[in-house]
């Protein structure tokens, strides 16, 4: 009888042997059903072989084989075995860990094969509005189905535990009938032709076109370099369109979908809302799985999806594009902590196919791969809209204490409101205050369970941490002291709106964070106000500076950006250059002429000359060097491994034998002093880390192999990241 090689969701580095009475080559990338000590879990599995090393009699048997659901293609196989070298991670984990929840479930029914049903002609004409709202399981599963040619029973029963009810209802009034399952194998449709664009590309786009288009069926990383505004989507949608007209599918990697509402309109615009899927982590359960579906069996034309949609089955592939490359969202900061980005160029390579990384500012490893010769750059150094806006640095030194917005800064902004343009007050912080102080005795507000800071959040009278998210009464009295002197300390969003409004009476103001946004569907309705005009001024943080196209806004006011500037992190100019330049952008868009004014307390700082001149090249030429000199990634490669429990001895003493363990390896790395990371407490827990950097991959990679039995603990929680963005 053959066994079965079985990836299993559990964190040890090693795959399971089963047997199973009629096995083939055929079931690899198969879902598989199969007890696990005492219970069942669901697999897949990764090799079928006549022999395996466990004593056979010890070899249990899987339970069932899920034959009727599409299978992981070797291409994701290959993918999530990628991703186990490179990261170091259980491959099991991974391969788990990508597929649609809805399908990872143990309970057998979600894995049972067969049924497939449809809507009839009577169920396609049903209104959906005559549905009442409160019906919303109706609702979904009249929607899925007319999303889907058929839907199975797993996705019908992860749209809600009665689904399943529903559709018998449905069945009896003639709505739906059964039908035979589609075969997970078939290809799919073929070409189609989308719609036109309405814009005559400009030379530069039309370059850039033909050259990724040139490339079509083969491997090549094109970097589309060009400020916002200057037509880089109008470039990704025509290749698009070249590649699905070929018969192609397309794979649009974006940073966040719920920032990019105006980007997902367009394609669907294009390309025809049926042929295009969404996936995002904003999705249930059940959508998820419809669409995932749609895009393995070939029906959906073009995926357009956040990070972890790097790992969607797509069996006729032509073409990847990643906006905004440069965005560390790409990056998943816990479990399996990919860069999708990268991996979109680990794919594009494997499946022979060109990719489009975009971007206003690229990141410098791209920059780099660029100067080495490994990317193809493309620029487009014209705005295609409009004009570019024009950035003037104000030095705030001057300003009496207390005053925080310049007179050159409030001009600004009361000109825009006086000729009907929207203005922007952006500050990358939430909150009221980011301190509470004492000012008798200098007590600040801590979280008692963080190394850091309590901001107050004065709407709400909450002291709030924004690492663990605990939130506390404001105190009366000092703690410390005993004094009623507490006063918030610095500005977030909250307190800029306040002084707006008394500084602006009449204007119409409006905040954009995280806080105002909370509720579902709040940004969009937030949006919309901006869009038709109902505001004059805004307050936000970085929440603003993506994705959004708002005709009517011409002035940005920055203010607390120098932050930034003086961070420990080596990363923090490059992010913050991409930051201003990204916020610049949002001004002046249509044909209404944009002004940006960054304050500053540092305004002899290189980084804003550079901005001053929209010089990305020069900045990025800069900061390359300066890591070329120190000794900084791109120029080195490096992983973190970062341990953390309640008991910060235990931290240490784990990462000091991880260290001693490292060095007794003898390879060619640099193994760093353990340190705790800039907060270094939170929500009750210490954390540690110990940097390792090689000046080769290989070196590295060779080193992380030889040291990973070494990290095996259950003392401490422990993760190793490789190529990590944030220490
Ligand atoms: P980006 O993605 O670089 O921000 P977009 O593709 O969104 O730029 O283009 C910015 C604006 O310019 C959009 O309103 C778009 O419709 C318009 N646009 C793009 N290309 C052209 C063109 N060739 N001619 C005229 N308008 C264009
Ligand atoms: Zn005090
Ligand atoms: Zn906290």
């Amino acid at each position: 009888m053959p066994f079965l090689q079985v990836a299993l969701d559990v964190p040890v580095d090693t795959l399971f042997d089963y047997r199973y009475p009629d096995a083939g080559e055929d079931d690899v990338g198969r879902l598989v059903v199969v007890p696990f000590g005492r219970a069942h879990r669901v697999g897949v599995v990764t090799g079928v072989s006549d022999t395996t090393l466990i004593e056979s009699n010890r070899v249990r048997q899987a339970t069932r084989i899920a034959r009727h659901l599409p299978r992981v293609p070797a291409e994701i196989l290959d993918l999530a075995r990628f991703c186990h070298r490179y990261y170091h991670h259980p491959l099991g984990e991974i391969l788990l860990g990508v597929l649609p929840t809805a399908l990872r479930r143990t309970d057998a029914t979600a894995l049972t094969p067969g049924r497939a049903f449809r809507l009839t002609a009577a169920g396609l004409g049903v209104d959906l509005q005559a549905v009442p709202a409160r019906a919303t399981l109706q609702r979904r599963l009249l929607e899925s189905l007319r999303d889907a040619p058929t839907l199975g029973v797993p996705e019908i029963n992860a749209l809600g535990s009665s689904a399943m009810r529903v559709l018998r209802v449905f069945m009896h009034s003639g709505w739906v009938e059964e039908t035979v399952p589609p075969d997970p194998a078939a290809p799919g449709e073929v070409a189609f032709a989308p719609n036109a664009s309405s814009h005559a590309l400009n030379p530069e786009q039309s370059q850039a076109v033909a050259a990724v288009v040139d490339t079509l069926g083969r491997f090549e990383t094109h970097l589309l370099q060009g400020v916002t505004g200057s037509g880089k989507t109008e470039v990704y949608l025509q290749v698009i369109a070249e590649a699905v007209a070929r018969g192609g599918q397309a794979l649009l990697l974006v940073p966040e979908i719920n920032l990019t509402p105006q980007l997902q309109a367009r394609v669907d615009d294009r390309f025809g809302a049926d042929r295009v899927v969404a996936l995002h982590s904003g999705l249930a359960e059940g959508e998820r799985l419809v669409r995932w579906t749609k895009a393995a069996r070939g029906e959906a034309t073009i995926v357009v999806g956040t990070r972890l949609a790097v790992f969607t089955p797509m069996p006729r592939l032509a073409l990847i594009v990643v906006d905004e490359e440069h965005d560390a969202s790409y990056k998943q900061q816990e479990g399996l902590r990919y860069h999708a980005r990268d991996l979109a160029i680990v794919r594009g390579r494997d499946r022979g196919v060109p990719l489009v990384l975009g971007s206003a500012t690229p990141s410098l490893e791209s920059v780099r791969q660029v100067d080495a010769g490994r990317y193809r750059p493309a620029y487009l150094r014209t705005r295609a809209g409009g004009a570019a806006p024009s950035v003037r640095v104000i030095d705030t030194r001057a300003l009496p204490p207390g005053e925080w917005l310049h007179p050159a800064s409030a001009q600004a902004i009361s000109g825009a409101i006086d000729r009907g343009e929207q203005s922007l007050v952006f500050i990358n912080r939430r909150g009221y205050a980011p301190t509470l102080l004492c000012h008798h005795c200098g007590w600040v507000a801590p979280c008692h369970r963080c190394s850091a800071r309590l901001t107050y959040h004065h709407g709400a009278r909450r002291l709030r941490c924004h690492h663990c998210g605990h939130e506390a009464l404001p105190p009366r009295a000092c703690p410390s002291c005993g004094s009623q002197d507490l006063r918030p300390l610095g500005q977030g969003t909250e307190r800029v709106e306040e002084h707006l409004v008394a500084r602006f009476p009449g204007a119409r103001i409006a905040r954009v964070d995280r806080d105002t946004t909370r509720r579902k569907d709040a940004f969009a309705q937030l949006r919309d106000r901006i869009e038709s005009g109902d505001i004059d001024l805004l307050v936000g943080t970085q929440m603003l500076a993506k994705g959004h196209d708002f005709p009517r806004l011409t002035r940005v006011v920055v203010i607390g950006a120098d932050q930034g500037l003086f961070s420990p992190d080596y990363r923090a100019e490059e992010r913050l250059f991409a930051l201003l330049l990204q916020v610049a952008g949002r001004a002046g868009r249509a044909s209404l002429a944009g002004e940006v004014l960054v304050q500053t307390g540092a305004p002899e700082h290189p980084l804003y000359a550079a901005l001053v001149a929209q010089n990305f090249d020069r900045f990025a030429r800069e900061q390359l060097e300066m890591r070329r000199a120190a000794g900084f990634p791109p120029y080195v490669h490096q992983a973190l491994l970062r341990a953390e429990a309640t008991d910060e001895l235990a931290v240490f003493e784990y990462l000091r034998q991880a260290a001693t363990a490292g060095r007794d390896l003898g390879e060619d790395v640099l193994l760093f002093d353990p340190v705790p990371p800039l907060v270094a407490r939170v929500a009750g827990r210490w954390r540690g880390q110990l940097l390792v950097q090689a000046s080769a991959r290989p070196a590295l990679h060779r080193f992380l192999d030889a040291w990973w039995p070494a990290l095996q603990t259950p003392r401490v929680r422990w993760s190793l990241d490789v190529d990590p963005l944030d220490f």
